[in-house]
């Protein structure tokens, strides 16, 4: 009976917390427990998970309802290659973009539910820079994926210093939280980041190929081989990053290799204003 009381009391302070965690609803609440609960809702009320400032909408969202009107789907029609937006009108959906007819890029097809600006960039950088793992519970809750065909799905990976130095890899928190049916499929150390690349910024389109040329390895070519892969990074920006582990990949033997990420930073998203990007970097830099 005292544990049962117990449990009902860490499950309402646990939907009251930033976090936000289920909340669990007794089926005869104590008098005093909502009182508890008031009194720790005031002291301690529940923050936006992005700008940490207004109240969520609901207990059960993370974000205010200022944020989840920014929220913005990163929606056809596109290039069925690159997934870059083309103009609206009929007989687009498997069209490809000028680009793509002229040089078809590495990878097979690009895909990704958001688009890049806040709150999605808030979130990210929450996720990259400070080791917010919950930022990548909210975003998995603001964008689906959509069914994939895959046999492995590979995070682009970080280099060893930078792996130490920041704590986690986001592409692969990411992974777990979009493609939690599909964990098993998962694998962290078949792409190896062999070689520590310097900021992308301000590099142009050559600059950033050559940063990044053999900056990727296939630990296992023979795990890849005839097998058809799926890239998960955090932000599709010019796609240089995801176009060299592509490239890694179908030399090592891949049959398909498809890149997905968050968020892209496109037309539609390009009017991030400077003071939507957190601590003066750029779109550029979080894509390493
Ligand atoms: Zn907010
Ligand atoms: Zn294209």
């Amino acid at each position: 009976m005292f544990a049962a009381k117990c449990k009902a009391d860490i499950t309402l302070l646990s939907g009251i917390s930033d976090e936000f965690t289920v909340m669990t609803v007794s089926p005869r609440p104590l008098p005093w427990r909502s009182l508890v609960g008031g009194v720790l809702a005031l002291l301690f009320p529940p923050r936006c998970h992005a700008c940490r400032i207004a109240r969520p909408s609901h207990p059960d969202r993370q974000l205010c309802p200022h944020c989840l009107d920014r929220v913005m789907s990163y929606s056809g029609p596109y290039c069925r290659c690159c997934g870059r937006s083309l103009a609206t009108g009929p007989g687009l959906a498997e069209r490809l973009c000028g680009d793509c007819l002229r040089t078809p890029p590495p990878f097979d097809s690009a895909r990704s539910p958001l688009c890049y600006g806040p709150p999605v960039s808030t979130l990210l950088h929450r996720l990259k820079f400070h080791g917010d793992t919950a930022a990548a519970r909210v975003l998995a809750g603001l964008g689906s994926s959509e069914p994939l065909s895959c046999d492995l799905i590979i995070p682009v990976p970080l280099h060893r210093s930078r792996l130490q130095s920041r704590g986690l890899n986001q592409s692969l928190v990411l992974a777990r939280r979009f493609f939690p049916a599909e964990r098993d499929k998962i694998v962290v150390d078949l792409l190896v980041r062999q070689k520590k690349t310097i900021p992308q910024t301000g590099l142009d389109g050559n600059q950033r190929r050559r940063n990044l040329k053999g900056a990727f390895a296939v630990a296992r070519p023979g795990a890849v081989l005839g097998r058809t892969v799926l890239v998960v990074d955090d932000v599709f920006t010019t796609g240089t990053t995801l176009a060299e582990c592509s490239r890694t990949l179908k030399a090592a033997g891949a049959a398909q290799v498809h890149v997905w990420t968050v968020a892209r930073v496109d037309e539609v998203s390009r009017s991030v204003r400077p003071d939507d990007v957190p601590t003066g970097k750029t779109a550029g830099e979080r894509t390493e």
